[in-house]
């Protein structure tokens, strides 16, 4: 497929902020994507290169880019930074000077997809010495075979930054509609729509294709308007089936080789086929952690190929979030009675595989941290009996003195080690509380209940004090033992308690009420930064007001609401410093004006606040009044930043208690 195709759909998603548009859009371009391109689109479509569980990154900043552009257009890096500067896009610049290049001339060679995808697969392979030149020659190779347009959007995807609004949500259901049968009911195909009804509208489209159609609706529609309804039997190849074979030939819904359309009689039925056609997809996604492998499948083998999807071993999935409450009553009325009650560790989450010998280390941004943790590698090999498994539990620091946690700013140091693994390792030993399974042996078990669950853990751990145990759990209905318990859990230095709804299934990427938080602190949100001003006086030099955004959980995009410049440190031996957040933050850096600075989300932090406001000053339509840094979560991705709905929710609360 051509990229310039790609490019066409790009910029017809920028038209609209409409989800069901977007859905539209993004479904037009499955349905005409060529097979072997498919996963390559789903993924690009979305703004990345590689799907969330690989390890491969792009890992190439504003400075470098600029440096390609130069080379691929003849043009100066102070010219494109001028422009740059203008207009806050290095895409827009590229494609600016791109259109300016003479020799780019109307019969060059479209550059195909491929070409693209194995420039960014190299680029992501480079390591060492001399990477950074050699990333710039592919990138510079891409952009001289690119036409304007593609150069614009090449330029984004490698940055991160594609801005078309296409999140996990618009992929699920554009895949459901691109290669799944569209379901109507009576009430949609008797709606008038002008003077028309709405079947008659539909009727163009619909020629010659294959419908399985309800007998009671075929009835309906014969009692109508006997010519269109004849015209309609004999242009289309229509199945008529009672309720009960329609339910039964629900595999069949697969566009390529069933029907492209089903009609019903009842608008719950229609709307319950529906979603079990948008759940299958989305529980498929949450198996293969990849909407470019479910993409694939679901042209391939429909339904039944979706749900026959298995989990591999070695290829993280996403993690199942927290839901968080004020009170143990609110716990336990969410997740029903008795729940089991476990101590919220405070530390961070590790997603580990297990294969024979062959164990790997995740964190719940699925980033693959194996090598700095060698010693709970050792441990799992020495305490977990299972062949094959994936288990999640809380690693948190221990002080060897006092015997006491650490504090997680402390271990998060051993997340980032590189070198003197070992020597870190001893002096920051850690000890892994486990607290879920969700495959063993061959057998998934996503859908297992809870306290099933549990027990399968409890069956493979060996415990090893103090570096490898199972969390800590009561099972109870009671206010009372539950309040003890959660006395205990903080005396004993942890966050506070998990409650989990014993039958719940594991839900990985959601934050369904099957798990919920209790803590005694202030309520804080985890946010990304999106911005920054240089300092000025003594921290001139450094990054400091950092603009924080929360997530539009529709589209995927970032939207401000507030500044922060408190709660960052002078100097580092005192927590976070403002040269610890230039340092991180400074790569990421995608245009600068005066002395503001726009950067690539990438950071997320967890921010403590005074209250929300109204606000028309940032685009999320609120701001927080005195944001404080509480914690830098690299240990999270940028999925995982609360969204707009969060802020919305707490705002309200506030109102609420006065
Ligand atoms: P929060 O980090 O505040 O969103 O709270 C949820 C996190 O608590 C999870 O992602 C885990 O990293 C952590 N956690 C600590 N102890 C447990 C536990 N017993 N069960 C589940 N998660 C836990």
């Amino acid at each position: 497929m051509e990229y310039c195709l790609l490019v066409d759909y790009y910029r017809k998603l920028e038209e609209t902020s409409l989800k069901t548009e977007k859905t539209r859009i993004v479904s037009e371009l499955l349905v005409l994507t060529p097979r072997e391109d498919i996963e390559v689109i789903a993924q690009l479509v979305m703004g990345r290169a590689f799907p969330l569980w690989s390890e491969e990154v792009i890992g190439i900043a504003s400075n470098l880019m600029i440096k390609a552009i130069s080379k691929a257009d003849g043009v100066r890096e102070d010219e494109i930074i001028a422009k740059w500067k203008d207009c806050g896009d290095l895409g827009t610049v590229a494609e600016e000077f791109a259109k300016k290049k003479s020799q780019r001339l109307l019969f060059q060679k479209a550059l195909p997809v491929s070409k693209v995808y194995s420039n960014l697969q190299k680029i992501a392979g480079l390591e060492g010495r001399r990477s950074q030149e050699k990333k710039l020659v592919l990138i510079a190779e891409l952009l001289s075979l690119a036409s304007p347009g593609d150069a614009r959007f090449i330029v984004r995807t490698v940055l991160s930054d594609l801005r078309v609004g296409v999140a996990e949500g618009i992929m699920r259901d554009a895949i459901a509609k691109a290669y799944f049968a569209d379901v109507y009911w009576k009430s949609t195909l008797f709606q008038k729509n002008g003077k028309k009804k709405r079947f008659e509208t539909l009727l163009s489209t619909m020629k010659g294709k294959t419908i399985i159609a309800e007998d009671k609706i075929m009835d309906a529609l014969r009692s109508g308007d006997g010519e269109i309804i004849e015209s309609f039997e004999k242009e289309n190849t229509i199945i008529v089936k009672d309720l009960e074979g329609i339910k039964k030939t629900s595999s069949f819904f697969q566009k390529n080789i069933g029907a492209e359309y089903v009609f019903v009689d009842d608008a719950d039925i229609g709307n319950n086929l529906k979603k079990s056609i948008v759940n299958t997809v989305e529980e498929a996604y949450e198996i293969a952690n990849d909407y470019g492998i479910v993409a694939k499948l679901a042209l391939d083998a429909g339904e039944k190929g979706l749900s026959g999807l298995k989990m591999n071993v070695m290829r993280p999935i996403k993690v199942m979030l927290a839901r968080k409450v004020e009170t143990i009553a609110e716990a336990f009325s969410v997740v029903g009675t008795p729940a089991a009650l476990e101590y919220k560790y405070d530390g961070f989450r590790m997603q580990i595989h297990k294969k024979g010998d062959d164990i790997r280390i995740y964190t719940r941004r699925l980033e693959n941290v194996t090598d700095q943790f060698p010693d709970v590698v050792s441990y799992v090999r020495d305490g977990i009996s299972a062949k094959e498994c994936i288990v999640e539990g809380e690693t948190v620091g221990l002080d060897t003195v006092t015997g006491n946690y650490l504090a997680f700013q402390k271990i998060s140091k051993r997340i980032r080690r590189k070198y003197d693994i070992k020597k870190t390792a001893s002096e920051i030993p850690v000890v892994v509380n486990l607290f879920d399974i969700s495959y063993l042996d061959g057998k998934m078990l996503l859908k297992m209940p809870f306290l099933q669950r549990r027990s399968s853990l409890r069956s493979i751990v060996k415990e090893i004090p103090n570096k490898l145990v199972v969390a800590k759990q009561k099972i109870t209905d009671d206010v009372k033992v539950a309040d003890k318990f959660y006395a205990e859990s903080l005396s004993a230095g942890n966050e506070g308690l998990m409650f989990k709804n014993l039958e719940a299934p594991y839900k990985p990427g959601s934050r369904v009420g099957h798990m919920i938080k209790l803590k005694p602190i202030m309520e804080t949100l985890d946010l990304v930064i999106v911005g920054a001003e240089w300092g000025k006086g003594k921290r001139s030099g450094w990054l400091s007001s950092f603009v924080l955004a929360c997530r539009d959980e529709e589209t995927g995009n970032f939207l401000t609401i507030g500044k922060m410049g408190t709660g960052i440190k002078e100097k580092s031996d005192t927590g976070v410093s403002f040269d610890d957040m230039t340092k991180a933050l400074s790569d990421h850096i995608l245009r600068e004006k005066k002395n503001a600075v726009d950067i690539a989300p990438f950071l997320v932090v967890e921010v403590a606040y005074e209250e929300i406001q109204k606000s028309s000053n940032y685009s999320s339509g609120y701001a927080l009044r005195f944001p404080r840094l509480t914690k830098v979560r690299d240990d999270r991705g940028v999925d995982e930043v609360d969204c707009l709905s969060r802020v919305e929710e707490l705002f309200g609360c506030q109102r609420m208690r006065g």
